[in-house]
């Protein structure tokens, strides 16, 4: 029986995935785990079925403390203290806001309260969230959502003076999204920084079980490469091959999206969400049969060819193409990477043409 429901506020699908994330994350250290996250639209409902007692928030309320102190200290020591506040630093772009975004955090800290606010389905709209001139509430830095305007591909140039703010307990919500619940890949090019950041929700729905199990994937860490551009179609085959491999896990989505600064321009130049879940599959087994896979992607995909080998790979198994013979894929790709192991300098490029041609076949085969 549900006994409290709670509702992300409606900032747009990036950051109710995260505050959606930083919910679920507090629920868990409150001890409540019985209960469904479900998808409406752009937003999420939390279907919880046992009370949120103040006795249960404390335990929660004891963590945000806890992540408080390391703030503090980042603050005074000048450096990240915590991967906490490591894995912040990284999905930032801008680093001169980094300060005084640790100090936000340390201020939602002291003014957070309790989480049933987000029983009120008009939060937002209470709370005088979202663009305004008069400006009260937490900047909603880049990768905590691409909210100029529409943000499927948006440039992120806001006017001075119309920011969009959130409060107080939305901010602190979506840094614990941002930190337990996501994805982040750093990376540069010339003079060009990326944070990539990879999210899964449920397309429909999922037990808060299966979102705290996305969560033990992903918290806390991060993942920083140089000199390369990371096609976003590559991200979900990076980011799913790492961690255990999670059975009859179905009916998710994934959202990517790359924030980009080049100077002083940030913008969001690509955003897509997608269901994951053949690309799951094709992973699993993959990870059955090639044991090395993580290890592999480590050290011969991480280039530029490999990645968009990787990228390849995601586009031909949404396009329908490799599942029915994806263990002759994996053998193959197993056996080219023994095969050409000697040959590390060259291995992307030559691994790379036969496992397009492999794709290539197969997607024509299917
Ligand atoms: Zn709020």
């Amino acid at each position: 029986m549900v006994t409290t429901r709670l509702y992300t506020p409606g900032h747009n699908l990036v950051t109710d995935t995260l505050i959606m994330h930083g919910i679920v994350r507090y629920l868990l250290w409150a001890g409540v785990s019985k209960g469904v996250v479900r998808r409406i639209g752009d937003r999420f409902v939390i279907d919880i079925e046992e009370e949120i007692s103040k006795d249960k928030e404390r335990k929660a309320i004891n963590q945000l403390i806890t992540i408080q102190r390391a703030g503090v200290k980042t603050i005074e020591y000048d450096k990240p203290t915590t991967k906490f506040f490591e894995k912040i630093y990284r999905a930032n772009i801008n680093e001169p806001v980094f300060w005084n975004w640790v100090r936000s955090i340390v201020d939602s800290i002291t003014k957070f309260d309790t989480i049933l606010i987000y029983q009120d389905p008009d939060h937002k709209i209470k709370a005088n969230e979202g663009r305004r001139r008069s400006r009260t509430g937490a900047t909603v830095y880049l990768p905590l959502g691409p909210l100029y305007g529409k943000y499927e591909y948006a440039d992120y140039n806001v006017k001075e003076g119309v920011q969009y703010t959130m409060c107080s307990s939305c901010f602190l919500m979506a840094n614990l999204g941002l930190v337990y619940g996501s994805y982040v890949l750093r990376t540069q090019k010339g003079d060009k920084i990326y944070s990539i950041i990879l999210n899964l929700i449920p397309s429909q729905e999922a037990s808060i079980v299966d979102i705290a199990l996305i969560q033990r994937a992903f918290e806390i860490q991060y993942k920083e490469e140089r000199d390369i551009e990371v096609p976003i179609l590559a991200v979900p085959l990076i980011a799913l091959s790492y961690g255990e491999t999670l059975y009859g896990f179905e009916g998710m989505d994934a959202i990517v999206w790359i924030n980009e600064r080049s100077g002083n321009f940030q913008r969001v130049p690509y955003f897509t969400t997608f269901n994951v879940d053949k690309v799951y599959k094709v992973i699993s087994v993959i990870k059955i049969e090639v044991p090395d896979w993580p290890r592999i992607i480590e050290d011969y995909l991480l280039t530029e060819d490999g990645l968009h080998i990787l990228a390849y790979i995601t586009e031909t198994i949404l396009g329908e193409g490799v599942k029915e013979h994806i263990y002759t894929l994996t053998r193959l790709l197993e056996a080219y990477v023994r095969a050409n192991k000697k040959d590390i300098p060259n291995i992307s490029r030559g691994l790379g043409g036969k496992i397009i041609d492999i794709v290539d076949s197969l997607a024509r085969s299917a």
